[in-house]
């Protein structure tokens, strides 16, 4: 089932999710990632946390070269090396904003079967990993970012088409989150 998404001045945006409790799931949580993952890519998203759909849970999908829900994830390390990415967000459309994060992550999560599973993640798996994390912990991609670059990709909202050819190119590759 397509989900709506909520609106990006929800205050269930804002509001730190509760962890998803497998010994006793408020709902089903394969129906769960079904719904998140059949609305992420009808928006065409590569992420969407469950908060962004305005449910309360500690779970988001992710598509990299699979597909991969994430239950109760959590970063257990970091690489000291950062990249900026610009990134953009189902809950913000046409606002991409260049951000400076973690380039390599190792994570824990749950699969839908509550199996805690550890991996490393690069690049722009990473990258939409947390994303996602901070949209469930009630954080946006705007605070994460620095003021010269929001004011950036402001003035590059109002000026449509004049993103840089490489803007384009990682746009493309990184959609929405
Ligand atoms: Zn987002």
């Amino acid at each position: 089932m397509i989900l709506d998404l909520i609106d990006c001045y929800d205050p269930r945006l804002k509001t730190p999710t509760e962890p998803f409790d497998f010994s006793n799931p408020p709902v089903n949580p394969l129906d769960l990632v079904t719904d998140l993952a059949e609305t992420m890519l009808a928006n065409n998203g590569i992420g969407l946390s469950a908060n962004q759909c305005g449910l309360p849970y500690r779970v988001f999908v992710m598509h990299g070269a699979e597909l991969i829900p994430c239950f109760n994830p959590r970063i257990v390390d970091v690489s000291d090396e950062t990249i900026y990415l610009e990134e953009g967000c189902l809950s913000f459309p046409d606002l991409f904003v260049k951000v400076k994060r973690p380039r390599k992550i190792k994570v824990r999560f749950a699969d839908p079967n509550g199996n805690v599973q550890t991996q490393v993640y690069d690049g722009i798996t990473a990258r939409v990993f947390q994303h996602e994390l901070d949209h469930l912990d009630g954080i946006d991609y705007r605070q994460r970012a620095n003021r010269y670059h929001l004011n950036q990709a402001k003035k590059s909202k109002l000026k449509k088409g004049k993103l840089s050819q490489q803007s384009q190119e990682v746009i493309q590759r990184i959609r929405t989150m």
